[in-house]
């Protein structure tokens, strides 16, 4: 199974790609996750990466494509992939095309997430994630069960990222705006295109995911 979610920042892909790749056993690839790696690690491409990130801007194609090719070679993507986060530009979505083309591999579903402008600014500002596990939390919405404790792995460390302040998500925002939105008719076009209403709550949007992929038709 190989999917893309799409959607602005904030619309909930990384929460449901994480069910999603539990459920059909696939990799989860995140280009936001790999950045920030990099950036820890202080890789030259990290340290490329870092001050465009903490802008709210988007990294270069050519680092973005360079990395997921590479990723897409790793063996855990043997039973099919979920991007999060990409593509996020045209001239990537055609680099996506020719490397799904050179690899003899399909997409089986692009799924695009709807939230309003408004909801996304107030699911970013809430965002926090264990520093153990990564599991993914929200000061309202999603808080863990127990104040202070992951639900996941017990840890009592949590992160909140540098780029999730309201500063910068109104440049994240008109970043999707201007260059990521433009990607859709692409899918549209290409079919095996859905719309979920992303601003249901997390147990609904899982299950609209679900409804759409066991609906579709055999390859
Ligand atoms: P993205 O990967 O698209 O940026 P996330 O999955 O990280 O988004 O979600 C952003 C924040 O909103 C997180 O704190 C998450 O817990 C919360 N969230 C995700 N989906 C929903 C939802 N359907 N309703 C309310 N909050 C949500
Ligand atoms: P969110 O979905 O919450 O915006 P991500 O973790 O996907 O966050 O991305 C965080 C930042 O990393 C983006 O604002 C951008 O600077 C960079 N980034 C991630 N993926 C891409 C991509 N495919 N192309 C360009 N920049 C990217
Ligand atoms: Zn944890």
């Amino acid at each position: 199974m190989n999917l893309i979610l799409l959607g602005p920042p904030g619309a909930g892909k990384g929460t449901q790609a994480k069910r999603l790749a539990e459920r059909y056993g696939i990799a989860q690839i995140s280009t936001g996750d790999m950045l920030r790696a990099e950036v820890a690690a202080g890789s030259p491409t990290g340290r490329e990466a870092k001050a465009v990130m903490e802008s709210g801007a988007l990294v270069s194609d050519d680092i973005i494509i360079r990395m997921l090719g590479a990723r897409l070679d790793r063996a855990d993507c043997a039973r099919g992939f979920i991007l999060d986060g990409f593509p996020r530009t045209v001239p990537q979505a055609e680099a996506l095309d020719r490397l799904l083309g050179e690899k003899q591999l399909r997409l089986d579903a692009v799924i695009e997430l709807q939230v309003d402008d408004a909801a996304l600014v107030e699911r970013i500002a809430g965002r926090f994630t264990c520093a153990s596990c990564g599991a993914g939390y929200h000061d309202r919405f999603q808080p863990t069960r127990t104040p202070g404790v992951c639900d996941v792995c017990g840890g009592d460390k949590f992160v909140r990222r540098a780029d999730d302040n309201r500063e910068t998500v109104t440049a994240r925002l008109d970043a999707y705006h201007r260059q990521t939105a433009p990607i859709l008719p692409h899918y549209q076009a290409q079919g095996r295109f859905f719309s979920v209403d992303g601003m249901a709550d997390i147990d609904e949007v899982a299950s609209q995911i679900a409804a759409v992929l066991d609906a579709l038709p055999p390859p």
